[in-house]
């Protein structure tokens, strides 16, 4: 049987920080401010490895690095493969390009009528409004403007944004995003969702952030407030792996949800991170536990120097084949590949179709065992009409 799950496993405290008052500890500009940002201050807990070292120069011109010491504990310091470093440490491996990786995979450049809109689908938009994450994940699909590493200069105009939405009167929904929204300071995030939900058309906003993921802190009293008083808002956030499950995070889940926030998981399919179905089922369980529903599990973009990150879409398909009907239909993200070029996201499912023909289908269940569902056609011949 599979063993059940106890939120007092899940982790907790200081870590590494355990001399810093409550008072810094719960303070997210505190947690901002003392990040860890150089190959130095990662020195002082763990030993990096020379591939990790390399990588740091490469970050510079790349994708900053940035982890908060609320985040950093998570890591496992003895263990050069844990799947919580190998997320925010960069590796010599970032500077391996192969011709297949784009600087913008998704293609949104192309997609962008004005600046920080991303207009690829008819009825909604993304809408980014900071370059700026609590931490950086080395497989961003945004790195080329996210951090400035790369010298974007990302300066979107609200007003421009706010604009292009309210003369569209085709949009119904609008996914706030960058770049981390919720690093945006109260009274801007404040007007931003104001003006957002004045907007007659808009019917749907959700907001995509990692911050309860890498700084819970930052969610506030004076932030649930804020966030509760939208009517129609959503919110995605992105965890890989159960290991950043843990009871500050679980405690602000809930004070979200019970602030009438619905929440998503949005995750990416990481080699050697959460590439297996044991540890995609104890992170959905878990998701489930925090009244998050996961929503989407994304193929590794082809950004540029993410291939020793990336595994073959199959990986994929495999560990959707092994929790559907395994486990809680709830608990299962659906699989996306967000196209090159700007195709947007594609489902892939596994196959339960094993033959069709003009009898009807053959499929196949979660056990493998087969079963005939016959066709319209089959069905109508045998109707009895009812007197
Ligand atoms: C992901 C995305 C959306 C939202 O897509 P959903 O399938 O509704 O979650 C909208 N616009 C762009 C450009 C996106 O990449």
């Amino acid at each position: 049987m599979y063993p059940a799950d106890k939120l007092e496993n899940w982790f907790y405290g200081k870590g590494h920080w355990s001399q810093s008052s409550d008072e810094n500890w719960f303070d997210w500009r505190w947690q901002l401010r003392n990040r860890l940002n150089k190959k130095e201050d990662f020195q002082k807990y763990l030993q990096l490895t020379d591939a990790e070292i390399e990588g740091f120069n490469i970050a510079q011109n790349k994708l900053s690095v940035s982890v908060t010491p609320y985040f950093f504990n998570i890591i496992d310091p003895n263990n050069p493969n844990c799947p919580i470093r190998k997320q925010v440490i960069p590796s010599s491996q970032e500077s391996v390009i192969s011709d297949t990786e784009m600087a913008d995979p998704v293609g949104e450049e192309n997609s962008m009528p004005v600046p920080g809109i991303v207009h690829r689908y008819p009825d909604r938009v993304l809408f980014l409004v900071t370059d700026r994450c609590a931490s950086y994940c080395r497989y961003c699909t945004r790195s080329r403007l996210v951090s400035n590493a790369q010298d974007y200069g990302f300066h979107p105009s609200f007003d421009e944004g706010l604009d292009y939405i309210e003369k569209n009167t085709s949009i119904r929904d609008v996914l706030i995003s960058g770049g981390d929204p919720l690093l945006l300071s109260d009274d801007k995030l404040e007007t931003l969702l104001t003006r957002l939900s004045n907007i007659k058309h808009i019917e749907f906003i959700r907001i995509g952030s990692r911050v309860p993921v890498f700084l819970p802190q930052r969610v506030t009293e004076r932030l649930l407030d804020i966030l509760k008083r939208q009517e129609n808002l959503w919110l995605s956030i992105h965890i890989n792996h159960p290991l950043e499950c843990t009871k500050e995070l679980y405690s602000v889940c809930r004070k979200l949800v019970n602030s009438g926030i619905p929440l998503g998981n949005q995750s990416v399919l990481l080699k050697d991170i959460n590439d297996n179905p044991e540890t995609m089922k104890s992170l959905i369980h878990r998701l489930l536990m925090m009244k998050v529903k996961p929503y989407y599990l994304y193929q590794c973009d082809l950004i540029e120097g993410s291939s020793h990150l990336r595994t073959d879409p199959s990986v994929g398909i495999k560990i959707i084949e092994e929790l559907r009907g395994h486990t809680t239909g709830y608990a299962i993200p659906q699989f996306v590949i967000d196209a090159p070029r700007g195709g947007g996201k594609i489902p892939l499912n596994p196959n339960y179709i094993v033959n069709k023909n003009e009898e009807g289908l053959t499929l196949k269940n979660y056990e493998g065992k087969k079963f005939h569902y016959p066709s319209g056609k089959t069905v109508k011949t045998n109707v009895t009409l009812i007197p």
